[in-house]
Order: structure tokens, then sequence, then C-alpha cells
């Protein structure tokens, strides 16, 4: 048993409760390699913003789950080598599908855990996560559940179609479950293709889509019926045109790629979401930077000649994001 306050981590309840009272949120990262770890704590260190690390259950198969949790620790002390006094850093399990799995990330060090059951039906999504809550709140490890399905791919997760949470059931899942915080389905989705082509619009000037809007009248319903509640989005990046043309124009094919406007996303964080899921966009940034090396000095065989143009692409990223999307910036001193 390790307890993450023994590797500097800290649980979600404080940020969360200061970034709701802020109207800002908090920015979740998922990483699954050492480039992308060291470029969310380099830009968080410069902005001191609080940070959530998100490792998915893909990510633990691809990394390996200790070297993960090595890497979550050895992230606090490199946060202090870059001059951040107090980083606040969470350790947490994106869609945790069962609690072995849950329990096992409570056990090894996780200061926050996932448990998704939005694939089942709603009472068994109650039990479930009532069974993680009152697993992890032992060791004051807090809770994140999901109410509403989410399209798309992310690593494990495929939903072919989404469905907006209902509002009439939050009040009753919150205060059954006990879970701290809420992950609602309100037209974000998973991956970079988050809308068919049919559901957008095309701007007759660059022939791009544009995507659905978010469905803020169920936000607002959810934030009436839970006042103050943390609220998560998932499936947030934007998807930049930049990263996808670079992509596209080196060798790459990502035909019609679209996510969710970060004006909207910003919207967001004002109000009662707190915690901003985003994935797609580092890898973008990081394909995008390795595409670009590749195509313009062929001769290159040193990774870190590629990588580490990727890396200080995700940094600008990861800054922008925190600084002009989520308001997180020198929330953390
Ligand atoms: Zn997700």
């Amino acid at each position: 048993m390790v307890n993450y306050k023994d590797l500097g981590l800290v649980n979600t309840r404080e940020m969360f409760a200061k970034a709701v009272d802020g109207g800002y949120a908090i920015p979740a990262f998922n990483f699954n390699n050492m480039e992308q770890l060291q470029a969310i704590i380099k830009a968080c260190a410069e902005t001191k913003s609080p940070v959530i690390l998100q490792v998915s259950s893909g990510a633990r198969k691809y990394a390996n789950q200790t070297l993960l949790r090595y890497m979550a620790e050895g992230a606090v002390e490199y946060a202090k080598e870059l001059g951040w006094e107090h980083p606040q850093i969470c350790l947490h399990l994106d869609h945790g599908d069962t609690f072995e799995l849950c329990k096992s990330c409570v056990d090894f060090g996780f200061s926050s855990v996932m448990i998704d059951g939005s694939s089942l039906p709603y009472e068994e999504n109650i039990a479930l996560t009532k069974k993680v809550v009152e697993y992890a709140h032992q060791y004051d490890v807090t809770v994140e559940a999901e109410l509403g399905v989410l399209a798309g791919v992310e690593d494990d997760v495929v939903a072919e179609e989404s469905h907006y949470t209902k509002p009439e059931e939050v009040i009753d899942f919150a205060t059954r479950t006990g879970c701290d915080s809420l992950a609602i389905s309100i037209g974000t989705s998973h991956g970079a293709y988050k809308f068919k082509p049919e559901q957008c619009t095309r701007d007759p000037k660059t022939g791009k889509l544009v995507p659905p809007p978010l469905a803020f009248d169920v936000l607002e319903e959810v934030e009436k019926k839970l006042p103050g509640f943390p609220i998560v989005l998932h499936g947030s990046s934007s998807v930049p045109q930049e990263y996808v043309d670079i992509i596209n124009s080196h060798g790459g094919n990502l035909p019609d790629a679209v996510g969710i406007p970060e004006d909207q996303l910003r919207k967001a964080a004002k109000s009662a979401v707190c915690k901003i899921n985003i994935d797609s966009d580092s890898r973008l940034a990081f394909t995008a930077a390795v595409r670009k090396v590749l195509a313009e000095k062929p001769g290159e065989f040193d990774p870190r000649k590629y990588c580490g143009p990727a890396r200080d692409e995700m940094v600008k990223l990861y800054k922008h994001k925190i600084i002009e999307v989520l308001g997180s910036d020198g929330k953390a001193e």
C-alpha cells in the first residue's frame, strides 16, 4: 500500500473547490511517455497551474503501471526543481471500468480515480460507483463518476452515439454514490474525429467543418440541481487546425478532423465545470512536430532530434490551454 500523500501528490477536493469558486477549470492532461510528462510539468511550473495527470487503462498497458506511478512521483520533484515551490499535482485514473482496477490504483499511490459506469444501467452505475467511493474515501482518494454517454473513441472507450446527461438524475446519483465530481455528457466527444461531417456545417470560406454547439442548457440545468458541485468535461480537445494542416502537408492523412471550439470551453470553464480533459490536442502537437522534422530532415535518426521539438510544441500547447482556455494560471503558487 502506497499513500499518495507520501509521494507529494494531492487529491482533487481543494483544487475543485477553488476552481468552482474562482470560475476557472483545472487541466486534466493524459500522459503515457516521458516527453509528454516533461512538457506538462514544465508548462504547469511556468504558469503555476494546478494539474491533474491522467493515466488511462490504455496508457497503463502501453507504458507499464509501475513505471507511470514512479514517473508521477518524479514529476513532483521535477516541478520543484523547476522552481515551483508548492506543486499541486494529482495523479488520476482516467476511465476506470472495474472496482478492482480502481482499488489497485488507490493502493498504488493514485490520489484520484474515475469509475466510469456510464455504459451500465442506472442502478448498476450507482452500485459500482458507490463501492469505489467507499473504498477510495478510506484513503482520502477522490472519485469521479460519469452519467450520460460520450460518443467517440478513446483508447478502450468506444461509443457510437452520445446520450446527454439527464439533469433530473444528478441529485439522486451524486447523493447515493457520494462521488466527488461528475463527468457529464453535453456534446463533447472523445478523439480527433468528434463529429461526423453530417453533424456539422461547413464554413463557406475555408471549407472547414464547424461543429454543433455544446448543450449549455443541459449544463445549466445540472448546475441548478447541484450548485457548486464539481462538473467534469471529457473529450474536450479543440483539434487545432494548424496541427492538422502540418500533419496533412507532411505525409499525414487526417481528413475532416474536428474538435470543440476553445471559446465554448472557456465559457464552460467559467461555470461549474472545473476539470477539462485534453488528450488528442497534445497527440496532434506531438505528431505534427515529429512529421515536420522527419519530412524536412530525412537523414535524422536520433529520436531526441524529433521528440525534443515535439516536447517544445506540447509545452506551447499546454501553456496556451492553461492561460487562454482554462484560466488556471497562477492558481497554485
Ligand atoms: Zn474520457
